[in-house]
């Protein structure tokens, strides 16, 4: 589902991911850790085109992201493009940013709505499904600033589903959540793999990466420094760094 190749990307004179190469087989999940400033952000903001890459390739099922190869040469896509390949692959952000002014049902129904133009009555069947899904039935009518943040993060995910991703990007979901409220939001999120959802998840939830990842990549100085089947390389770290890291947030 995902081939990353070689991917480089540089702000002004900082170098900050330099030459990542990965693979996300469909239904595969892949937790990615690293300490701060490693790159983790920046290579999800990639994928979706959030971030241009000064050089490599990434592609999402089968697309080239950001470029039409034509003529053995790439082309830049036009912005409307671009929009068309980003409605393939979801994006969950520590940050929940839902719109305040909207309930949770409003927040769900406004991709489908506004960038897909689903009927709003079809859009609201599905919105309500989803917030079943995610636990929130009972919750449709409140406004972000009635829902506690797990809860936020939840009506987050409903919203990017509701775009039928093919690709679900997290960046830290529950890093800015009370610890009471993470195993909800983490809850939501194994269910959604064993769904056989694509995922990549930036996390420091060592447990989630155990038991759902596939694959965990240690990214350090913008390059993966250490990857492998979670519980392989949990019990059996082989870099020094890693192994630094992992005594720092076990
Ligand atoms: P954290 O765990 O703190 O979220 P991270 O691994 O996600 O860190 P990134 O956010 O990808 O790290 O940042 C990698 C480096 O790139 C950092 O040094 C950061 O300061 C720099 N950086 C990120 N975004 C920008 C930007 N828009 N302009 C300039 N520098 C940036
Ligand atoms: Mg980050």
């Amino acid at each position: 589902m995902v081939r990353i190749r070689s991917v480089r990307k540089c702000f002004g004179p900082v170098e900050v991911l330099k030459g990542i190469s990965l693979d996300v087989p469909v239904g595969g999940v892949v937790c990615v850790v690293g300490p701060s400033g490693s790159g983790k952000s920046t290579l999800l903001r990639c994928v979706n085109r959030l971030e241009t890459i000064d050089s490599g390739r990434i592609w999402v099922d089968g697309d080239l992201i950001g470029y039409a190869e034509k003529d053995e040469r790439l082309h830049h896509l036009r912005p409307s493009q671009l929009c068309a390949q980003r409605q393939d692959i979801g994006m969950v952000f520590q940050r929940f940013h839902l719109f305040p002014h909207r309930t949770a049902l409003e927040n769900v129904m406004e991709g489908p709505v506004v960038v897909k133009g689903v009927p709003k009555a079809a859009a609201r069947r599905r919105a309500m499904e989803l917030l079943d899904r995610v636990g929130l039935s009972g919750r449709a009518g409140h406004y972000p600033s009635q829902l506690s943040g797990g809860q936020q993060q939840r009506v987050a995910i409903a919203r990017s589903l509701a775009m039928d991703p093919k690709l679900m990007l997290f960046d830290e979901p529950t890093s800015a959540l009370d610890p009471e409220l993470v195993q909800e939001v983490l809850a939501v999120m194994r269910d959604l793999a064993a769904s056989g959802m694509t995922m990549m998840v930036v996390t420091h939830e060592m447990g989630f990466a155990r038991e759902v990842g596939d694959n965990l990549v240690f990214i350090d100085g913008g390059v993966i420094v250490e990857q492998g089947d979670p519980r392989q390389v949990l019990a059996n770290p082989a870099n020094d760094r890693f192994r630094a890291f992992l005594g720092q947030v076990l």
